[in-house]
C-alpha cells in the first residue's frame, strides 16, 4: 500500500511514509472487510459513513506539513485511522465524530493501540473544540459547502485548516492558511467525501 499507492504518487515526506508503515489499517476496518484493508479504496465503517481511500489519507496528512510540536483539530473521527496518523506526526489530536457509535468504537481501538495523545468527543464538530482552542491545524475528513466559521476562529494565526469544499457529491480538497487580518486559499484536488452534518455544514 505505502509503496504502490502512496510513495508511488508522489507523497514524499519520510514522517508521513514511516507513520503509513507504522499504523496498521486494518485495525480500523470492519472484521468482515478486513482482507480489503489495503486496497486502494474507500471502505464503509458503519452508519452509512466511510474510511478514505489510503491516498487521500496521506496526500490530506502530508498537506498538513506536521513538525511533531503541533496541537491538530480533527473533525470526522469515522474509523479512528486518520487521527492515529496524524497522533504519530503531531503533539496532540482532538477528534470530534457526530456519531457516537463510531467515536466509541474509534476511541476503544485507539486505546488498545496505546495512543496517549489522542482524545475524542462526540458531537457536531462544524463547532469546533473552543476549550482546547487555538490549533495549528485543523483537518475536516468531510465534506462542506462553505468554511465553517467557528473553525477558522479556533485556527492559529499561521495555522492551516484543510477541507473538502463543494457540493454533496463532488469537492475541492483546499487549504486555508490564517495570516494576520486575512486568510488565503489554495486548492489542492478535486475529491468526494461523505457530508459535514451540522450547524456550520450540511443540514441533516
Ligand atoms: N477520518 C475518518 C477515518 O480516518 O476513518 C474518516 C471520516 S469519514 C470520511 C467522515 C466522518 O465525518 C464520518 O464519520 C461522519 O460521521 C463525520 N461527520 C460528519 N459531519 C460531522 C460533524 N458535524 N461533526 C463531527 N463529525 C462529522
Amino acid at each position: 500500500m505505502v509503496d504502490e499507492q502512496i510513495a508511488n504518487r508522489g507523497i514524499t515526506d519520510s514522517r508521513v511514509l514511516k507513520a503509513f508503515l507504522k499504523v496498521e489499517r486494518h485495525r480500523f476496518i470492519p472484521q468482515e472487510l478486513r482482507n480489503n484493508a489495503y486496497a486502494d479504496y474507500p471502505l464503509p465503517i458503519g452508519e452509512g459513513q466511510t474510511i478514505s481511500q489510503p491516498y487521500m489519507v496521506a496526500l490530506m496528512t502530508e498537506s498538513l506539513k506536521l513538525t511533531g510540536r503541533e496541537k491538530v483539530l480533527e473533525i470526522g473521527t469515522g474509523s479512528g485511522y486518520q487521527a492515529a496518523i496524524l497522533a504519530e506526526l503531531a503533539k496532540e489530536v482532538f477528534s470530534i465524530e457526530r456519531f457516537p457509535g463510531l467515536a466509541k468504537n474509534a476511541g476503544s481501538i485507539l486505546r488498545d493501540l496505546g495512543y496517549q495523545n489522542i482524545k475524542i468527543r462526540m458531537g457536531d464538530g462544524t463547532l469546533g473544540w473552543p476549550e482546547e482552542a487555538p490549533f495549528d491545524r485543523i483537518i475536516v475528513t468531510a465534506a462542506s459547502p462553505s468554511v465553517p466559521t467557528p473553525l477558522l476562529e479556533q485556527l492559529k494565526e499561521n495555522g492551516g485548516l484543510l477541507l473538502p469544499l463543494g457540493e454533496s457529491f463532488s469537492q475541492v480538497l483546499t487549504l486555508i492558511e490564517k495570516k494576520p487580518g486575512t486568510a488565503e486559499s489554495t486548492p489542492i484536488c478535486g475529491c468526494v467525501f461523505v457530508p459535514l452534518v451540522g450547524k456550520y455544514g450540511w443540514r441533516e
